[in-house]
């Protein structure tokens, strides 16, 4: 075995004076960092730390903390510390490097350097609170036109289409790579909000059936778990192309996680790796990607709208304007920064483009093809606040996925280690002692809380544009101004800089 090179990341700094040996921190973290002596003194291996805050959070005297190790590399400004890091773990180990959660590179982030209108004299506000305030959104392809039968009354020509409360829906997130508690949680919030959820491409656990019309229901490329009854009971079918974490890439869920309910849900044997293909094999082209969508179509009697999610990559508006002419009625695309379960790091650190500009373009080359209201256009790739929903929805969107903002609402610490399985705070871990963690009364009235804000903050955002309706705001770039963006960055988002 080579030698391991690498240094501890963290530091567990322990108050001695305030520890009183309970073992708290021992048994609650999974990583086996803590440990009680024989002279009941309690130690820590810092090298297993993953800083997820577990015992941080449940430490009865406050004894302990976290910091991040202050020894130092021989760094500079082309070696950083990360850097030879990764180099020594790759020595010693021969990986790949594996990673969790979404892209954390210095790459800008377009939200951040765009600021929302106000109205002032002319256009007045309106005041949410008193005035009504429409944030329900229809997703799905717009009527072409208005037609009517011989007595003249309208002929009902709606393709079928999504009403949700809110332009927000939770992301992807498949059973296995987050646990059954996690999914309940996000079934049952998604309910009582009037939105959705996402299967995520591991089937539909049996219990979750009864919150089929809240579900959106994924079919990728390894099929896990797709079956007649499972595609019926969805409200919404997403064809899972690409994802934005690892674009051009398949998954693998290892075959110890494919266990029990996991196995039966996937329907796949027990301890089989779960691995998605990188294409769908029975998909090169538009067309064949036309005949997925209607055989699915076909199989829900025409019933439910379909869904593409594709990864944001740099031709991503030619490949919309195919999918558009494809016969989806949705386009899910997801950008750079979107969170994973597990991903290979160099993939999810260099690999796709940032959502803005990727929405911009497709919505622009919609538009200019004539053919925008064929689909109705879904993002995500880390949306982290009201803000980022009300740009998104200024840019182009009809709606926004939310995936890691949700689970940090569920209890999660972004320590990113997800692909690890030991999740303590019982959301990316299958381990029986680690799910039961996680209480979905707990989970689901939390993650309705925090979308009851972000809609209260929607509305306050869309008051204060004088608008007051979704509808009137998508799209709408004149709200929008950019701040310290070149003119090509504020071509390709179609807005105009500050002061302008
Ligand atoms: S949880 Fe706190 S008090 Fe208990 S053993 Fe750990 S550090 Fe000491
Ligand atoms: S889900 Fe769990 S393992 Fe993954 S980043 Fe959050 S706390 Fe860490």
């Amino acid at each position: 075995m080579p030698i391991n090179y690498t240094y501890p990341e963290y530091e567990v700094l322990r108050n001695d004076d305030r520890c009183i040996s309970c073992r708290v921190c021992d048994r609650q973290c999974a990583n086996e960092v803590h440990s009680c002596m024989e002279n009941k003194k309690m130690v820590s291996d810092d090298i297993k730390c993953v800083n997820c805050h577990r015992c941080v959070a449940l430490c009865p005297t406050h004894a302990l903390k976290i910091v991040k190790t202050n020894h130092t590399y021989k760094e500079n400004a082309n070696w950083s510390a990360k850097t030879i890091n990764e180099i020594y773990k790759q020595a010693g180990t021969g990986g790949v490097l594996l990673s969790s959660m979404g892209n954390p590179e210095n790459f800008p982030i377009y939200f951040d350097k765009i600021l929302i209108n106000a109205s002032q004299v002319t256009n007045p506000s309106i005041d949410p609170l008193r005035e009504p305030m429409e944030t329900k959104v229809f997703l799905g392809a717009k009527p072409q036109g208005i037609e009517r039968d011989k007595n003249g009354k309208l002929i009902p020509n709606l393709s079928p289409h999504l009403g949700i409360s809110m332009p927000v829906m939770f992301s992807a997130m498949s059973y296995g790579s987050i646990s059954y508690n996690a999914h309940e949680s996000l079934a049952r919030a998604a309910k009582e909000l009037g939105i959705l959820y996402n299967t995520g491409e591991g089937g539909l656990h049996k219990d979750l059936y009864k919150y089929g019309d809240s579900t959106i229901v994924q079919v990728a490329s390894g099929r896990f778990g797709v079956h007649k009854e499972y595609l019926n009971l969805g409200a919404a079918i997403e064809i899972k192309m690409g994802q934005g974490a690892k674009p051009g890439i398949g998954g693998h869920l290892p075959g110890e996680k494919i266990i029990g309910d996991i196995s039966k849900t996937r329907m796949i044997p027990e301890g089989s790796d779960a691995i998605s293909p990188a294409p769908h094999h029975d998909i090169y082209s538009i067309e064949d990607l036309r005949q997925l969508v209607y055989s699915l179509k076909e199989v829900t009697g025409y019933k439910k709208p379909v869904i593409v999610k594709i990864a944001a990559v740099h031709n991503v508006a030619a490949i919309a304007s195919g999918i558009a002419r494809s016969g989806a009625d949705m386009i899910a695309i997801d950008g750079f920064r979107g969170g994973t379960g597990a991903a290979p790091t160099r993939i999810r650190d260099n690999v796709g483009i940032p959502i803005e500009l990727a929405l911009a373009s497709v919505d622009t080359r919609l538009r200019n093809e004539g053919i925008r209201d064929n689909v109705s256009l879904i993002v995500g790739g880390s949306i982290r606040s009201s803000a980022d929903v009300v740009k998104a929805v200024a840019l182009g969107a009809d709606c926004v996925y939310i995936g890691t903002a949700a689970l940090l609402a569920l209890g999660c610490h972004l320590c990113r280690s997800c692909h690890t399985g030991k999740c303590n705070w019982g959301i990316a871990t299958q381990r029986e002692d680690l799910v039961k963690r996680l209480n979905p009364d707990i989970g689901a009235e939390r993650l309705v809380c925090l979308l009851t804000a972000w809609q209260h903050e929607i509305k306050e955002f869309m008051g204060g544009m004088g608008i007051n309706s979704i509808e009137a705001l998508r799209g709408n770039r004149l709200m929008l101004r950019g701040v310290g963006l070149n003119e090509k960055e504020l071509e390709i988002l179609g807005i105009k800089h500050a002061g302008e």
